[in-house]
Formats: C-alpha cells, sequence, structure tokens
C-alpha cells in the first residue's frame, strides 16, 4: 500500500515524547526550588553549555532575539553606531540591532550559501561602523576567517547570530565561539529548543561576559544589587526552562548527528535532479541543519506539489529586510543585493528533523523526482 502519511516540515511531539517524564521532574525540581530566576538551573545550564561549546563563558536569556540584544550591548554598540548584517535571514536580526539604539544596513549574501558575504562588507563600513553580524543561515557557517579579518583591519566588533547553529563548526571551532560573541536562540524549534522561550549569549571574553550578565538583569553591578552600571533590562532566562534545556542538551551532539545522517540521506538521494543541494562547508567544518534547503528551479510550484502530497516544505526567507514594510523608510536597493534577490526566488527547505525516517526521506526524494518528470 501507498503511504501517504503527512511528513511534517520538523516534529516536536517524538523529542516530547521520548522525554516527557524527564522534562516533567526537571521542571518540577526547577519549581520545588523556589530560586526560579537564575536559581541553580539556569547557573548549571550555562556552564554546560559553555562546555558543549568549548567557550569560557555563558549568558542564558530570555530569547535568541534578547541575546542579540545584549551581545551586542555588551561590545560596546549603542546609539550613533552602525552594523553591518545579511538581508537573507529572520527579522530579529535586524530588530535586535535597532533595539540598542545603532543602526544597520546589509551587504549581500553568498550566491551559493546565502551567508553574509565577505566581498560586500568593506564597502559599507562608515565611520560609526561598530560591529559585524553575521548569521550562520540554515546551520551552514560564515566564512569567519575573512570576516575576522575585515573586523581586525577596521577595529570592529563580530557578533555571531547562531539561532540556527547549535554546534555547528567552522574550521574546528563551534559557531558562536569565533567572533567576540554569540547569540543562541531556544525558541521551541530550534536545535535546541526550551518548552517556552529562551536564548543564550557566549564568549570568551570576560568583559563581554559581564557586561551580558549586567544587561539581562536590569543592568545591576555583579557585586551589588542596588548599583548599576548600564540601563539594562529583564531579559533573563527563568530556572524553569533552564532545567528542561539541561535534559534536552545532554542529546543535542547525538540529534546534530542524526540530523547531518538525513542530511546526506537527502543529499544521496536528490542526485541527478535539477536540484542543488546545500553545499560542503569544508574540512574541520560543519552543519547543524537546522533545516534542509536546497536551491529549485520552478520553487513555487514544486513547493505546492509537495504540500498536495502532504509533505512539510518552507521558504526561508521568501521576502529579504530590505523589502520588508518596516524598512521601507531606509531606502534600501533591491539592485543592491542580486544575490538576495536571485536566492528568495530558489530556497525550499525540506522536512528535517533527527527521527526522520529514511523513507519520508525516500518519499520525499521521489516527489521532487516526479514533479521533474525524471
Ligand atoms: C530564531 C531566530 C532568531 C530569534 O530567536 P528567538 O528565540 O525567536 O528570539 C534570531 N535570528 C535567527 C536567524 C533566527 O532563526
Amino acid at each position: 500500500m501507498i503511504n501517504t502519511n503527512p511528513i511534517p516540515l520538523f516534529n516536536l511531539n517524538k523529542q516530547h515524547e521520548s522525554l516527557r517524564e524527564e522534562i516533567n521532574s526537571a521542571a518540577i525540581r526547577a519549581l520545588d526550588s523556589m530560586r526560579w530566576i537564575i536559581g541553580p538551573e539556569t547557573e548549571n545550564f550555562e556552564l554546560e553549555f559553555a562546555k558543549a561549546l568549548d567557550a569560557k563563558h555563558c549568558i542564558a536569556c530570555s530569547s535568541g532575539a534578547s541575546a542579540i540584544q545584549i551581545a551586542l550591548g555588551a561590545c560596546g554598540i549603542g546609539k550613533g553606531d552602525h552594523v553591518i548584517t545579511t538581508p537573507f535571514t529572520f527579522i530579529a536580526t535586524t530588530s535586535s540591532i535597532s533595539l540598542t539604539g545603532a543602526e544597520f544596513s546589509f551587504a549581500d549574501v553568498d550566491s551559493v550559501t546565502g551567508n553574509l558575504s565577505p566581498e560586500g562588507i568593506e564597502k559599507r563600513i562608515t565611520k560609526n561602523t561598530k560591529a559585524i553580524l553575521p548569521v550562520h543561515i540554515y546551520g551552514y557557517p560564515a566564512e569567519m576567517d575573512r570576516i575576522m579579518k575585515i573586523a581586525q583591519k577596521h577595529n570592529l566588533k563580530v557578533i555571531e547570530d547562531c539561532a540556527q547553529s547549535h554546534l555547528a563548526a567552522y574550521k574546528g571551532r563551534m559557531t558562536g565561539t569565533i567572533g567576540h560573541a554569540g547569540a543562541f536562540s531556544f525558541y521551541p524549534s530550534k536545535n535546541l529548543g526550551a518548552c517556552g522561550d529562551g536564548g543564550a549569549v557566549v564568549t570568551n571574553d570576560a568583559e563581554v561576559a559581564a557586561n551580558s550578565r549586567s544587561l539581562r538583569h536590569c543592568g545591576r553591578k555583579a557585586d551589588k544589587t542596588y548599583e548599576y552600571g548600564f540601563e539594562g533590562s529583564t531579559l533573563r532566562m527563568d530556572d524553569v526552562q533552564a532545567a528542561i534545556l539541561r535534559v534536552k542538551l545532554k542529546h543535542l551532539a547525538e540529534w546534530t548527528e542524526l540530523r547531518r545522517k538525513a542530511a546526506a540521506k537527502y543529499d544521496d538521494a536528490l542526485k541527478g535532479l535539477p536540484v542543488v543541494v546545500p553545499s560542503d562547508p569544508g574540512a574541520g567544518s560543519s552543519q547543524s541543519y537546522y533545516v534542509y534547503t536546497i536551491k529549485a528551479p520552478r520553487r513555487d510550484e514544486l513547493a505546492a506539489f509537495l504540500s498536495s502530497r502532504k509533505i512539510g516544505n518552507a521558504i526561508y526567507y521568501p521576502m529579504p529586510l530590505y523589502k520588508q514594510p518596516v524598512y521601507q523608510h531606509l531606502g534600501f536597493d533591491p539592485k543592491d543585493y542580486p544575490n538576495t534577490e536571485k536566492l528568495t526566488t530558489e530556497v525550499l527547505s525540506l522536512p528535517m528533523f533527527p527521527e526522520i525516517s529514511d523513507s519520508d526521506i525516500a518519499r520525499v526524494a521521489a516527489a521532487i523526482k516526479e514533479f521533474y518528470g525524471k
């Protein structure tokens, strides 16, 4: 009999079912401790997440967006400053810059990877530029060597948006530990997801770490409860989420391996078709496969065809940030971003989650093959 069960884009059920008892008891442990804000669970999660990334410091906070905002602020970026970033990302990347009081502009992305392209960065540097904010889009590591070189030359900070790149590596180092700070999201659908919102800043710089701790906690000084070095905000993680994340973090390496195995199966199954699979980031580098994204001719028709077969799919992202209504007043010109324009018409993300079965991957590939009449 033909299998016509829907294949979701991602599936949180399986993971939650398999850990339900452990998650429930961790949450109850955190509730019973009555240390609900920056208690023992948060402190332990920070140590454990830092260890997983081989980073010196981790500062848990309320979301990925707040992690970006805190990381920028902790690196000294604020009003009057300018940040260069990518237009091919989720809006939290830029809204978090604006929340610091800084302004941003976009450089185009690489036509293959969709990551901020080093070529375009230098010509956008102004006298106010203080930072570069690359995003490891889809969990594919950005070209950090070249970005760090540009940053060094112009004395800029580099803040990595790692919301999609948990455990993705670049030349032997984890993403998030290469720039001055990395910002992670633990939104439920992310590779490491809380049962609610969560995020973290990681850094190897003690001062950035101390500033981050202060900024998430109303700006208070580390050793003084009612003395403030900054105006911060209330951007802390709560201990219940930290306890849940500690349960899941133990599985993150294994889940990431399963994503990589699933991706390899897709790569194989899609050979010979007119679609382009994610490229290999090279020796010592690896992807986290937050999503598995192909470039496909007649993309919208293919997406509709897959949907008609109940195969989950999504476009990340259908509208580059420079075209968003909220940024119209900034006057960006789409002609400055030819690679982003092209990718926006080509990219399509296919079902990807650690537990996806070989037969589901085969069904997705077969549907794509059928669509192209191969
Ligand atoms: C998810 C995401 C964010 C924001 O994370 P939240 O936890 O939802 O605030 C930021 N940047 C990128 C690229 C993301 O995918």
